[in-house]
């Protein structure tokens, strides 16, 4: 069955009807490869340099700070991995617990090739311990990862003050900002690395970039033609990276229209959530959040059945819990905030877009609250 309702927004959003209509004429106009000196291929390089000046405008930095890439996985491992390969005398890296699989991965790979890992302390509440930060930001520290906003719970850290530490103590700072980007702001003067997906400003999956100071040198992850200044060999996806610069350009101009619509759009889900449920418990209610992300733990009923019955009528939701063997696995996230297995299986998120509205939410509440009243009576009959 279709989903009508989609609230799975922080996988994935809808693209702008804005860059959907102009596809078939970007796709034919700018096919060169703009490495090529003849005029079409140089036709395909102007585009390219517009949607990086574009960004570049948007974000605050200069030129050769931005470079394009596939996805914020492929950024987010440029630049773990790019930063360990150039260092010669610091061996740590201090990562938080609550980052996304695209940046634990690489750094767990380091690990595994000699190079030391440190996990930073959250709180209860999913908040970077900054004591604790301070503790184990010692000279050997190269590298710091604390991602901005969490893209299961949404909790947002503090990265102008984290930076500012690592900066007091020479070591790098790398924010993965996917989920907050254009909803939060980002001090340049405190990162040194960030990323951002196309796919989740709606543009299409498959571009990214990242954000780089200028006089920071990694190695690149990809060797060949020396395309992006020698970080991101391959040729450019023209069209993909106009689509981005535009999508990128919606959201800076709209930002605060979209931030509101998301926010009220989440305080009210909640609010009715409580009232149809009273024994939900919202993870993180009370600490800074992003305004598109609601995870919520239910009582009893666990998440992957929540979020089957909701597809079968039609709802959209996702859990942080992976599922590769076959059984769920609670999510690493949840676990790091002290929630127990058995809580965090039962964590289903709720993410809001600019295309969702009340109605939507209204319907979802009874939706849910009927699933619930059935599982409930279910249980109670044996
Ligand atoms: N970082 C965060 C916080 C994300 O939410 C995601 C996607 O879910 C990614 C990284 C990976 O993004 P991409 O799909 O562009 O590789």
């Amino acid at each position: 069955m279709e989903n009508h309702i989609y609230l799975d927004n922080a996988a994935t959003t809808f693209i702008f009807d804005e860059i959907l209509s102009q596809m078939p004429d970007i796709f034919s106009k700018y096919y060169a490869n703009p490495n090529s000196i003849y005029s079409d291929g140089q036709k395909s390089r102007k585009i390219i340099e517009e949607s990086r000046k574009n960004i570049c405008d948007v974000v605050g930095c200069s030129f050769e700070e931005i470079v394009f890439t596939s996805c914020a996985t492929e950024s987010n491992n440029t630049i773990v991995r790019g930063v360990a390969e150039t260092q010669s005398k610091k061996r740590k890296i201090l990562i938080s617990p609550i980052e996304h699989k695209s940046v634990l991965n690489p750094v767990k790979f380091l690990g595994k090739k000699g190079f030391k890992v440190e996990f930073l302390k959250v709180d209860k509440n999913g908040v970077v311990d900054i004591d604790d930060l301070k503790r184990k930001l010692d000279e050997d520290v190269f590298l710091v990862c604390v991602i901005h906003g969490n893209n299961e719970t949404g909790v947002v850290q503090d990265i102008e003050y984290i930076g500012k530490i690592c900066k007091e103590r020479q070591a790098l700072f790398f924010s993965d900002v996917v989920q907050s980007f254009l909803k939060e702001e980002i001090n340049l003067d405190f990162i040194d690395f960030f990323s951002v997906s196309g796919h989740k400003l709606n543009a299409p999956k498959g571009i990214g970039f990242f954000y780089k100071k200028r006089e920071i040198d990694i190695e690149p992850l990809l060797y060949g033609g020396g395309q992006e200044k020698g970080l991101r060999s391959g040729t450019e996806n023209t069209q993909f990276i106009k689509f981005i610069s535009d999508a990128v350009y919606i959201w800076s101009k709209k930002h605060e229209k979209f931030y509101n619509h998301l926010l009220s759009l989440r305080d009210y889900f909640e609010a009715r959530l409580k009232e149809a449920i009273p024994d939900i418990h919202i993870v993180s209610e009370n600490v800074k959040r992003l305004p598109h992300i609601s995870c919520v733990i239910f009582p009893h009923i666990d998440a992957q059945t929540m979020i089957l019955s909701l597809d079968s009528k039609g709802i959209a939701v996702s859990s942080g819990s992976a599922c590769s063997s076959g059984t769920p696995e609670p999510s690493h996230v949840l676990l790091s905030y002290g929630y127990s297995k058995e809580e965090a299986l039962r964590a289903v998120r709720f993410s809001f877009g600019i295309f969702n509205n009340f109605e939507e939410i209204d319907k979802t509440i009874e939706v849910i609250k009927n699933i619930y009243h059935n599982y409930m009576k279910f249980i109670y009959s044996f």
